[in-house]
């Protein structure tokens, strides 16, 4: 078998069928329905005690601070009232030690101190007011990671996720570890919400859009990990709830997707994925994340391509020198895991030219390797792989999506409203579904919604007419500037209720 032949036949393992995005969406809802009920399953649908949209009349100011699996994002929002806003944002990539740190202290440490800072650069004045009158403002802390509320501002983290293992923190509330550590700073800052980076989008959306248009039920996340949020009647959750607003009789869920199938009944499962498993932090844990998320699919390719370079009939990158000196010091990335970031692979879902020259230069520069050692053949079939591992992710993420949506009981809308074409012109004008979704991966990788929407459109309950009515919104940085608009909710709340 030529090069080609055998990246296509690779290529052909990671394809994810009509078939298979039913039957998996199907099992999809019921692991969704039994999280409803009982604390202990793999998609543990958390709640997230925030019970309605944000309406775009809020005002005020308020905090949020951000650890995703990657970036470390303080931001400061002012809500004008008006569907506005202003916001300022400071972002750090998470240095690589602290992700493993001996004691959470430290991690949290590091977090009050960039609030600190940013406070210090961006609102030295408002402090100084603050700290005179005695009051505080509201944070809206976005983590990232199963953790179990029992109210809006309080989490028990289940278990890290992504690339964090800092066991003292287990079991442990987070955002009163995080409050100590403001407290530490003498900061008049208060954490009054605790904030899963999907509904952050989700909040952020919903304060842009006029309350009249707003039909937002759905948030997502497709960064560096992956979760979603939707919106569930407080009848269907028959779990045990903490003390909750049930004026709207709905409840935000925080489904915690990234743990969906953890037992691989329906989901794909190639050897190159096993492989991915076993040398990730969480081996058997966040299956679906392993497929889907910005953390593991340069994984993938690159594992994928050491078995194909150590293939020698195969013939990739032949006479290729790893350890050439002018190439820069250090190991070969090629042999390094996690050294391949997935932006690789949008680079070749972008480049389609007949040469691919973008992805040539790209593998040249990620693998530190001679041009002369990258042949036409072997650009060729990385991106026959990279493709299909992306294209995957994508069918993947559209179905879960999906689920929800059809969880929720949104795809029931009357499909007489639709014109007789199907064509809606503008998704606003008759009762559409929205979502709302955030992360690098959704953001920055072409084809990204178009796969999402084709598995859309060949599931049942929604089909191609159904799949035209949804409109989906990139809510850029809102899982932060969300979460500070739900701390100011959840402030006004409090003073209200006082
Ligand atoms: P976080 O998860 O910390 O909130 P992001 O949403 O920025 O951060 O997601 C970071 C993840 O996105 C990383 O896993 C990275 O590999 C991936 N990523 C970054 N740039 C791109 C890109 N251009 N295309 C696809 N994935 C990307
Ligand atoms: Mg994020």
């Amino acid at each position: 078998m030529s090069l080609s032949q055998k990246a296509e036949s690779i290529a052909s393992e990671f394809v994810f069928s009509d078939d298979d995005v039913r039957k998996c969406s199907k099992q999809f809802i019921f692991e969704l329905d039994k999280g409803l009920k009982s604390v202990v399953p793999t998609v543990c649908q958390i709640p997230t005690y925030v019970t309605k949209v944000a309406r775009g009349t809020e005002k005020g100011v308020s905090l949020a601070v951000d650890l995703g699996g990657t970036n470390l994002r303080v931001c400061s929002v002012e809500l004008n009232g008006d569907t506005t806003l202003t916001a300022k944002h400071a972002k750090k990539v998470i240095p690589p030690g602290i992700m493993t740190a001996a004691t959470g202290a430290e991690l949290f440490h590091l977090i009050a101190h960039e609030i600190d800072q940013f406070l210090q650069l961006h609102h030295r004045d408002a402090l100084e007011k603050l700290r005179q009158s005695k009051d505080v403002l509201p944070l809206g802390f976005t983590f990232s990671y199963p953790a179990y509320q029992t109210s809006i501002n309080s989490g028990i983290l289940l278990r890290w996720t992504k690339g964090f293992v800092i066991p003292d923190v287990v079991n442990k509330d987070v955002c009163q570890l995080l409050q100590v550590a403001i407290d530490e700073f003498n900061l008049p800052v208060e954490v009054t919400a605790l904030v899963n980076d999907a509904l952050g989008a989700l909040m952020f959306r919903t304060y842009t859009l006029p309350l009249s248009q707003t039909r937002t039920s759905v948030g997502a996340i497709f960064g560096t990990g992956t979760n979603g949020v939707y919106l569930e009647k407080l009848s269907n959750i028959t779990k045990s709830l903490g003390n909750h607003d049930d004026s709207t009789g709905e409840m935000f869920i925080s489904c915690e997707w990234g743990s969906f199938d953890n037992g691989l009944l329906v989901q794909p499962n190639t050897t190159y994925d096993v492989k991915v498993d076993q040398i990730s932090m969480n081996p058997g844990n966040q299956m679906f994340e392993k497929r889907v998320s910005g953390m593991f699919q340069g994984e993938l390719l690159r594992v994928v391509l050491n078995e194909l370079y150590a293939d020698p009939d195969a013939g990739l990158f032949r006479g290729v020198q790893w350890n050439d000196p002018a190439q820069g010091e250090g190991p070969a990335p090629f042999f390094t895991p996690w050294a391949i970031d997935t932006s690789l692979l949008s680079m070749a879902a972008a480049d389609n030219a007949q040469e691919l020259p973008a992805l040539s230069k790209a593998l040249v520069e990620t693998l530190r390797i001679s041009a002369d050692h990258v042949s036409a053949d072997d650009v060729r079939a990385v991106k026959t792989i990279a493709d299909a591992i992306g294209k995957r992710a994508a069918r993947l993420a559209g179905m879960a999506i999906a689920s929800v949506l059809i969880k929720g009981g949104r795809m029931t809308v009357d499909r007489n409203l639709l014109p007789v074409t199907g064509i809606v012109e503008n998704p606003s004008d008759v009762e559409g579904v929205d979502i709302a979704v955030d992360g690098s991966v959704v953001e920055l990788y072409p084809g990204f919604e178009r796969y999402m929407r084709e598995a859309w459109s060949v599931i049942d309950d929604i089909g191609p007419a159904g799949e035209r009515m949804i409109k989906m919104g990139i809510a850029k940085d809102g899982s932060s500037i969300g979460a500070a608009i739900i701390a100011l909710i959840a402030q006004m709340d409090v003073r209200h209720i006082q």
